[in-house]
């Protein structure tokens, strides 16, 4: 049998505020902070304390809304969520629950296949929780990051596939990040993905019991996690067994699925209204104030790259993934008129990309200016440097941070364009090889490439090849 996979993905952003949700704690990254050094009695869940609402947190939450085209809730009810767990210290979480944020947005993703919308069920606000460290001799925890905004997406389940879920991930990572309310930095774990999978017979409308894929914190484990546990579903269906609602953690190692916990119902965390915190009151004119505040969004810019610059689909997506790269490449289009975007493009995500992955930089630290790329782009351009030797200065300007002017000087790599020159080097090597050139003339039209590689090894590859060409014709006569 055929089947279809339904996937929808649940996604929680720690959004970047100075202080924490409800207390005045300072948000530190809980990676390198002090353990426990940022945190009060209203994080640590004493009691007798009570929480007050960071509006900072709201205005961040009410912008991805907006971008998201939500509906915004001018009326939302923080509700308390209940459970038992050792990482929250209050035994409740303050959430958002039948009075969300926003509802009813949506997200537009791009496959190899299509490109298409999934719509996003809600937004809501709630706080993260602490962390635990589990050694031999017992538990650690640390509640820097109890407190924390979160910001959680829900998207109704449209998805497919897992490239499918991998795009509307990227998309929305990339929107917090243009709206700077979340670093979006998926190795602290500040934006974590759980995908819902289940599987269907292909046509048919009802959903098949899903799972839910816990806590993965990078796209590739997200395609990897949602590819097998379709395949894991599918065997047991065709085993004629049933597949269990239950919630799945993802073995990084191993690259399976394994079982955590079935899952919880509703009516497991005895949701109710926090008595603690007034509704949330929005005001309209500040919705809409956010709503002018907002930046060009990704998917506008990458519209705009293709008509305005002549980028094609693809390369213009990945300019616009990251703000800061759409503007590097927007600094260096307008610093040099005279030099064809696509070309200035081809560089960023091609050389100066693999540079950056080599490292592990971004875009905000590495040492090339965009002047610095202008000015090598224009050595090229003018035949200054030939292709090759442009790489290799990219290189030196992205280990040293110089000019390409200074590199080229201080290695002597500036391209012998000098016509006087390669002509003096051309006529000694058709004098040195008689016998070649009198093959060439004979008819062996395949020697010219030989001609070729000898000025290329006499000039260590300085030469510009158009001149060169053009004075071993000239001379071979
Ligand atoms: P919770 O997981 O907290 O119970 P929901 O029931 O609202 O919350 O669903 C969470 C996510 O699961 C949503 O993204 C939704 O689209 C997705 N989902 C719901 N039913 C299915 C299903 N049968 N298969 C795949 N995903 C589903
Ligand atoms: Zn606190
Ligand atoms: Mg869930």
């Amino acid at each position: 049998m055929n089947y279809e996979a339904v996937i929808g993905l649940e996604i929680h952003a720690e959004l970047q505020t100075k202080s924490k949700m409800f207390c005045g704690c300072k948000v530190v990254d809980p990676t390198t902070s002090k353990p426990n050094s940022s945190v009060c009695p209203v994080c640590m869940g004493l009691p007798g304390v009570l929480p007050v609402t960071n509006k900072k947190a709201v205005e961040f939450g009410v912008k991805v809304a907006l971008a998201l085209s939500c509906e915004i809730n001018l009326k939302s009810i923080f509700a308390r969520k209940n459970y038992f767990y050792p990482d929250l210290p209050k035994g409740y979480q303050i959430s958002q629950y039948e009075e969300p944020l926003a509802r009813n947005g949506k997200i537009r993703i791009q496959t190899s296949q299509s490109e298409r919308e999934i719509r996003v069920r809600r937004v809501h606000l709630e706080e993260d929780t602490g962390k635990l460290t589990h050694e031999t001799k017992g538990t650690l925890i640390d509640l820097n990051r109890a407190g924390i905004p979160l910001l959680e997406i829900v998207s109704e389940p449209d998805i497919h596939t897992a490239e499918e879920a991998r795009s509307y991930a990227e998309n929305l990572r990339s929107i917090l990040m243009y709206l700077k309310v979340s670093s979006g930095d998926m190795q602290k774990g500040v934006l974590r993905i759980e995908p819902n999978v289940s599987i269907r017979p292909a046509g048919s409308n009802e959903f098949g019991i899903r799972t839910e894929i816990k806590n993965l914190n990078s796209f590739r484990a997200l395609e990897r996690g949602i590819a097998f546990e379709i395949k894991r579903q599918q065997t047991l269906l065709e085993q004629g067994e049933k597949v269990a609602q239950e919630t799945v953690g993802w073995d990084e190692e191993r690259q399976i699925t394994f079982a955590q916990r079935v899952k919880e119902g509703e009516e497991d965390y005895r949701y109710f209204p926090e008595p603690d915190l007034p509704p949330l009151d929005l005001n309209p004119k500040w919705i809409e104030e956010l709503r002018n505040s907002l930046p060009e969004l990704p998917a506008v810019k990458r519209k705009r790259f293709q008509d305005v610059y002549g980028l094609t689909e693809d390369i213009a997506g990945i300019l616009v993934q990251e703000f800061d790269i759409a503007n590097y490449f927007e600094a260096v289009v307008s610093s040099a008129p005279e030099i064809d975007p696509r070309q200035i493009s081809n560089w960023i995500t091609g050389e100066l990309f693999s540079l950056m992955n080599e490292t592990g930089e971004n875009i905000s630290n590495i040492k090339v200016s965009p002047d610095a790329l202008t000015e090598l782009l224009t050595l090229i351009n003018k035949g200054t440097v030939n292709l090759t030797t442009g790489k290799l200065i990219l290189m030196s300007m992205f280990d040293q941070g110089c000019t390409a002017m200074e590199i080229m000087d201080s290695l002597g790599l500036r391209q012998i364009s000098d016509l006087d020159q390669i002509t003096s080097i051309v006529l000694k090597i058709i004098k040195e090889n008689p016998n070649q050139v009198s093959s060439y003339l004979g008819g062996k039209e395949g020697l010219f490439n030989w001609f070729f590689g000898q000025v290329m090894k006499a000039t260590q590859g300085k030469e510009n090849p158009d001149i060169v060409r053009e004075v071993l014709k000239n001379n071979l006569i």
